[in-house]
């Protein structure tokens, strides 16, 4: 039987990435690139088998090549991993290795005699694209997938890459401006041009003061008013956030933004115009003047 692969360098989406793996019609066997609590998370999610490669000293960029020989050996049918630099890096290795295909934004991988059949997002989400593949290939998926459902754990077993590369960290330089804490937080209020003014923005402070969140924004409160640092702003152009809510106020739901929230466990919209695309991505919305419901939302979340 044909086997895939998953790669899972970070928590946040190895549920999504086994989730589309657990659907290949075929065993899983997870590479893990962490420490034993992700190897151990990983191995609840429905895959056969659990590789931990241990990277508290080691970069797990450096054992690309070890893991580009051992997907020589066993022939993986498909890669999965999800949009994050580590996994990229030793997906890329791998590819090499393989002569693997390469198909991103992917939201199914089917393995069928002889030929792999991968489902991807294509026109800005609006259309779903279906490729054959005969080969190997390495799949990114897409954003937003179905999780693997909890299982029972299987074995994890700790194993050791021959580093290529003597390449360590010798110094970690944080931003002057120190991490706004977006990357981690649980629960997010996003705010774009619908909010009008800028004394407006108060409104916002107070919701998220109320809720314990942070703040982010759509990239013309950055680039065009100048009203928030650029480390404030998510989507295609910065980052990729994963929090458990995400409440966004006057957004459009343009998708260079949704890109970077669609992560998010639940996403509430607040828009004054009922056809916004951001309607269609959330989970609950609410057409209205964001102005209006800021203050009745943080007075409700204070007497919660
Ligand atoms: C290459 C490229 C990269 C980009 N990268 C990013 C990115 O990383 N992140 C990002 O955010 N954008 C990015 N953009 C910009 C993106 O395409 C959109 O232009 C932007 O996200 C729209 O911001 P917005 O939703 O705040 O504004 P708009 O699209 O103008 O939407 C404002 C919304 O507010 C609503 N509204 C108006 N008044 C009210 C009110 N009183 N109450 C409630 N709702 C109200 C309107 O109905 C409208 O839907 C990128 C664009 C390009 C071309």
């Amino acid at each position: 039987m044909s086997k895939v692969w998953i790669l899972v360098a970070d928590d946040m989406s190895a549920a999504s990435v086994a989730g589309i793996a657990e659907k290949s019609g075929c065993s899983v066997d997870a590479l893990v690139f962490g420490d034993a609590s992700r190897a151990e998370a990983v191995a609840g999610l429905g895959v056969g088998s659990v590789s931990l490669y241990e990277t508290e000293e080691t970069l797990a960029e450096s054992m690309a090549s070890a893991i580009a020989q051992r997907a020589v050996k066993e022939l993986p049918a498909a890669v999965v991993l999800s949009d994050n630099a580590t996994a990229r890096a030793i997906a890329g290795a791998v590819a090499v290795e393989l002569n693997a295909a390469v198909a991103t934004n992917v939201t199914s991988v089917k393995v069928e005699a002889g030929k792999t059949v991968v489902e991807q997002l294509a026109a800005e989400g609006e259309a779903v694209r279906v490729l054959e593949v005969t080969g190997s290939v390495v799949c990114v998926i897409a954003d937003g997938g179905e999780e693997a459902e909890q299982s029972a754990p299987v074995a994890v077993e700790t194993v050791s890459a021959e580093q290529a590369h003597d390449m360590k960290v010798v110094a970690t330089n944080v931003d002057a401006g120190g991490s706004n804490g977006l990357a981690t937080a649980e629960k997010v209020v996003g705010v774009g041009l619908g909010i009008g003014e800028k004394e407006n923005l108060s409104l916002v402070d107070d919701l998220a003061d109320a809720l314990g969140a942070e703040v982010a924004c759509t990239l013309p409160l950055c680039d065009n008013y100048h009203w928030f640092e650029h480390n404030r702003v998510v989507g295609t152009s910065t980052q990729k956030i994963s929090p458990r809510l995400y409440m966004c106020f006057g957004s459009s739901g343009a998708p260079q933004h949704m890109t970077g929230v669609r992560s998010s466990k639940v996403i509430v919209a607040v828009n004054n115009d009922p056809e916004a695309p951001v309607f269609r991505e959330c989970a609950y919305g609410i057409v209205g003047d964001a102005k209006k419901i800021l203050p009745v939302l943080t007075e409700a979340v204070r007497k919660a």
